[in-house]
């Protein structure tokens, strides 16, 4: 695996592949690699013949009170763990070459829908930061085809709807989310769950599953069925950010005669905020 730290030398380097008629797969991370990242790099290059991952945690999508400078970075393991996985470019850049003109003045990329709900809500600026950065990305790697994680829900909608909206020459695809034993979707944050805290917070996932239960039972109260989640949540000891049963494309609240839908669900542990969601068709 080649490790490229700066613009201009993965750029030549991807400029070769490019030329050669190579098609480009493209792995955006924050670093903190677990096996949902690698199973990303492992479909990326099922359908690629040249695998680009990034590692860079973003300040701009960090709001001023979160876990930026706490985020964990664990740079050597994850080339380990990347070069084991068959990645061949690994570009890892620190915060002046991705931000030269500095954080404050960086034209930033806004996706005016999708992006002041849910997430959006508790984590005001959270998805311009997003979609600013892999926009930037995405012109630094050129990639044929980027993969996001379906974990990540709101984040896949919103940078779908960027690239439709911006005519960006890239395929999005969506891979699905990687789970605990226990059924705990895995991320970077799960670290900083505690011992005590841990055997319950499958609370989110089970709560997730239980509305979608009530609704192929036919029960279509779904502000009522939001409600009861957020109890079950409260009842294992943990604080809910929000749990909605939303429509899967526009992530608005579903009405009752929706087909595809997506049940959303954010809480908060002592330390961490932990997401989850489910997506279930109706026909
Ligand atoms: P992050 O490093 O958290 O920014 O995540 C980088 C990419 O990995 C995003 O596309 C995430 O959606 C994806 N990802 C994170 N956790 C999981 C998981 N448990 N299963 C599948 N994909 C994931």
């Amino acid at each position: 695996m080649r490790i490229f730290h700066t613009v201009s030398g993965l750029r030549d380097a991807l400029k070769v592949h490019r030329r050669e008629g190579l098609r480009i797969g493209f792995v955006p991370t924050m670093g903190n690699l677990h096996q949902g990242h690698l199973a990303l790099i492992e479909q990326a290059r099922g359908s690629c013949d040249i695998v680009v991952c990034s590692i860079f945690v973003n300040a701009l999508q960090f709001g001023l009170n979160e876990d930026w400078d706490k985020y964990p970075r664990t740079y050597q393991d994850d080339c380990d763990k990347l070069a084991a996985f068959g990645c061949d470019y690994l570009f890892h850049p620190d915060d002046t070459e991705m931000y030269p003109n500095g954080l404050d003045t960086q034209s930033r990329v806004i996706c005016p829908t999708m992006t002041d709900v849910l997430c959006g809500a508790s984590r005001p600026g959270h998805f311009e930061g997003v979609t600013t950065v892999v926009t930037k990305l995405f012109n630094i790697v050129q990639p044929d085809e980027a993969v996001f994680g379906i974990k990540d829900y709101q984040q896949l909608a919103v940078i779908r709807r960027m690239a439709e909206d911006l005519c960006m020459p890239v395929e999005i695809t969506a891979a699905p989310i990687y789970r605990e034993a226990d059924g705990l979707a895995m991320s970077s944050r799960n670290g900083f769950i505690t011992e005590q805290e841990r055997p319950n917070v499958v609370v989110l996932k089970q709560s997730l599953e239980w509305i979608a239960e009530q609704i192929h039972a036919g029960e279509r109260n779904f502000r009522e069925l939001e409600k009861l989640a957020v109890e079950r949540i409260a009842d294992a000891g943990f604080k809910t950010d929000y749990i909605t049963v939303s429509h899967s494309k526009t992530l608005d609240p579903a009405a009752e005669d929706d087909l595809e839908i997506t049940i959303l669900g954010a809480m908060f542990t002592e330390a961490a905020r932990l997401i989850d969601n489910l997506s279930i068709r109706l026909d």
